[in-house]
């Protein structure tokens, strides 16, 4: 098939890409800058000339997006978030000259909001908040592909593990023995692994009953101490700090709320499908990635 990728540079485009390659799909990678990490069969376009490609895709899949994580939300940084996802989406739609069959696009759990004591599938109603209001409109600039020629399927992602991402941030705290519980830790935390990612993105390019929006997290949720408490044993780590979440609110403001409070998700569409995860269990999850890590 020929795919084009937004974010293909990133931590889950970049792993995608060799399950692709390794399938012989043709890749098309949307790059803002010629990336020479990328692997030479992939061919990269950049976002202004796709319009004067005459070429016609299978597949597009919506990667692209600044880090939600990585600044506090000031105006200007959520005027990034915006852009890099939702005008990037509506770019792509208006330049291409054929309608791809499928779109894949990410969103994220973000959707629900925050709440402690609800359970989310993909039925219920979310909360209000800047994180709602982001996915909401990325995954409408996303659905906006849909007609009868074309299917969107779109995953509210929860916190991606695998060597890269969120926990290359998280490890070395945790390998100084100063990994704990955030704030009270009784927050939800919503995790899947990589390879369930990578593997709901291909099931949806191969399985044509795959339509529509699914929450891709893993079955098994935890709450943020025990994923400390996993992640300190599975590095032979103690998990005593905790972080107050005043400290937090001091330092990202808004943000924070991503840190201390969660939101409990489902993956109910998904096991209606008949989705069978590699990963179920968290800590089966953290050993299997930090073998990984031991192995660079
Ligand atoms: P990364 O941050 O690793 O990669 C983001 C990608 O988007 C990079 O290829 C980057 O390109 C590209 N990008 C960023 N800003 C722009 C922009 N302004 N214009 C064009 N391209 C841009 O993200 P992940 O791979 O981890 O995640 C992929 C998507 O899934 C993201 O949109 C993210 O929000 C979403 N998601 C991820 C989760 C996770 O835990 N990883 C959880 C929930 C949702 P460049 O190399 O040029 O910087």
């Amino acid at each position: 098939m020929n795919i084009l990728i937004s974010g293909a540079t990133g931590f889950i485009g970049s792993s995608l890409i060799e399950k692709l390659l390794h399938a012989n799909h043709r890749i098309y990678a949307i790059t803002r800058t010629e990336n020479p990490k990328l692997h030479s069969n992939v061919k990269q376009i950049r976002l202004n000339a796709i319009a004067s490609l005459d070429q016609e895709f299978d597949a597009f899949i919506n990667l692209a997006g600044e880090n939600i994580a990585s600044k506090p939300w000031t105006k200007k940084r959520k005027k990034e978030l915006y852009d890099s996802r939702i005008h990037l989406t509506n770019q792509v739609r208006a330049s291409l000259k054929y309608p791809p069959k499928l779109v894949v696009s990410m969103s994220a759990v973000g959707f629900y909001g925050v709440a402690k004591n609800e359970i989310f599938d993909e039925y219920t109603s979310p909360k209000q908040g800047f994180s709602h209001e982001l996915c909401r409109d990325w995954e409408d600039s996303a659905n906006a592909f849909f007609n009868e020629d074309t299917r969107v399927v779109i995953f509210r992602l929860g916190v991606v593990l695998g060597v890269g991402g969120a926990l290359d941030k998280m490890r070395t705290p945790f390998l100084c023995g100063l990994g704990g519980p955030i704030a009270d830790g009784r927050q939800w935390f919503s995790w899947v692994h990589i390879n369930d990612v990578n593997k709901g993105i291909t099931n949806a390019i191969e399985d044509e009953s795959f339509i529509g929006t699914y929450n891709l997290v893993a079955p098994q949720q935890v709450e943020q101490k025990a994923f400390a408490k996993y992640y300190a044993s599975t590095l032979k780590r103690p998990a005593w700090v905790t972080i107050p979440k005043f400290v937090f609110d001091l330092i990202f403001g808004e943000m924070a709320c991503l840190l201390t409070h969660g939101a409990r998700i489902v993956p109910e569409r998904l096991s209606k499908q008949g989705f069978e995860f590699e990963f179920t269990k968290i800590n089966e999850a953290l050993h299997d990635i930090e073998r990984q890590y031991q192995l660079r």
